[in-house]
């Protein structure tokens, strides 16, 4: 995730940004953790597809993810580790 100002071509390949609403997935408070977090306003370039989050986005991101207030729902994820097939 990266910090953007809004209305700005794309800072890696110069493409243009179009507003999306996409899920990202956040390093949680504890040690392991990780928060899923739907809906989050970016901007994305649709050359490359790198998302753009503005200052206000990721405060309230940060905000979120430490406070949890509004889970919505848990899900289960599958965990797989690469070094066991990658041999
Ligand atoms: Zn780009």
């Amino acid at each position: 995730m990266v910090e953007k100002k809004r209305n700005d071509n794309c800072a890696i390949c110069g493409g243009e940004l179009h507003d999306a609403l996409v899920t990202t997935v956040e390093d949680g408070v504890a040690e392991g953790e990780f928060v899923i977090v739907e809906n989050v306003p970016t901007q994305e370039c649709r050359k490359c597809g790198e998302q753009w989050f503005d200052i206000d986005t990721m405060r309230k991101l940060e905000a979120i993810v430490k406070s949890k207030i509004v889970v919505v729902k848990k899900i289960e994820v599958p965990v797989c580790d690469f070094a066991a097939i990658a041999a």
